[in-house]
């Protein structure tokens, strides 16, 4: 087997980005009315999304398995007549000759079924509320080889250095890594790639932290105990955002902390939320675990069954982070 995974890389960097553009494009002509449209454009641009990476996977690597977060029995049944005519637009336009409403559909379970140690994790579009609300959202593409992550890639039009910035059309960001090969940053429109190290602060109180955006996706009451417990004052930072874009800010040195517990106890984590970023974050010389300080069991399915939450810091932080985080429940 090819360890460089020179091809890989370069499938999921091509296809990565593909699809970003498509959701840029669907994000300035339909979000634009985002009032009327609820939540109509996220639905179109995920669709959209996945099946662009499907019919390249099938192209390229059409023996490997796919994890991946939409399915085609719900393309037909769910949407629209007006949706799907949208999808089928936009992924006309994007591959240059009109397709059908079948190939659509077998876009988008490409390698459903398929029985591979080599198992793709696609997260189409990671970050909904943040496409509908210009915040931050990625579309993530990871490679697992015998269950361990070895191929990430995140194309992230809301990602910017700057966190005080809106995200504008100038920003953006490919993030990407291969086991072993390091990690790296490129603009998304295309230029010098930059090697990502993790930060070197060892400080949990003065630590930036980062979490969901979401409400509904992390118990904030906890990760205010963790803070308390952390002797962390108000000004401590603390950032929420979006999407795989945390794994990527912390690889980049913007961020030390990257904890999530779901406010659904029973909640598992899902493997194309964290496969590609895993990468990143470990290749940057970051630490991951779950909130229990297990490592991340990729081998059950779609979702990481046997762990929960996720811990991933710059390495220095991570055993003074799980201890607190005992300390806070
Ligand atoms: P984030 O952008 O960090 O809020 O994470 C987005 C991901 O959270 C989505 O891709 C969902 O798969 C996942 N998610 C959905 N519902 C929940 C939940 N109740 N708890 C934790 N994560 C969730
Ligand atoms: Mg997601």
């Amino acid at each position: 087997m090819d360890r460089e995974l020179t091809r890989e890389l370069e499938f999921a960097r091509t296809a990565a980005r593909r699809s970003a553009a498509v959701c840029q494009q669907i994000q300035s002509e339909l979000v634009g009315a985002a009032e009327k449209a609820g939540r109509e454009p996220v639905t179109i641009a995920d669709y959209a999304s996945q099946t662009l990476i499907g019919k390249a996977l099938l192209e390229q690597f059409p023996d490997d398995a796919v994890l991946s977060e939409e399915r085609a029995v719900d393309y037909e049944t769910v949407l629209s007549d007006h949706q799907r005519a949208l999808v089928q637009r936009y992924i006309s336009q994007a591959v240059g000759e009109s397709v059908t409403h079948a190939q659509i559909c077998a876009w988008l379970d490409a390698g459903k079924q398929q029985q591979s140690t080599r198992t793709w994790a696609i997260d189409p579009i990671d970050g909904t509320a943040g496409f509908l609300g210009h915040r931050h959202y990625c579309v993530a593409v990871g490679l697992m080889i015998d269950f361990v992550p070895a191929v990430g890639v995140l194309a992230s039009p809301g990602f910017h250095s700057d966190e005080e910035d809106r995200p504008s059309a100038e920003h953006g960001a490919l993030t990407y890594a291969t086991q072993g090969g390091g990690a790296f940053l490129e603009p998304l429109a295309g230029g010098e790639p930059r090697a990502l190290h993790v930060s070197a602060t060892s400080d949990p109180s003065r630590a930036v932290i980062l979490t969901s955006y979401e409400s509904s996706h992390v118990d904030l009451g906890f990760i205010e105990r963790l803070m308390e417990t952390l002797g962390r004052g108000p000004d401590a930072p603390y950032f929420r955002l979006d999407s795989q874009d945390k794994h990527a800010m912390l690889a980049s040195g913007q961020g030390d902390i990257n904890f999530r517990v779901s406010n659904e106890a029973s909640y598992r984590e899902k493997v194309w939320d964290h496969a590609a970023g895993y990468v990143i974050v470990t290749e940057a010389g970051g630490q991951v675990s779950d909130a229990e300080g297990r490592p991340l069991d990729f081998s059950q399915g779609a979702r990481l069954s046997s762990n929960q939450g996720i811990l991933m810091t710059n390495g220095h932080l991570h055993a003074a982070l799980l201890d607190a985080i005992q300390r806070s429940r």
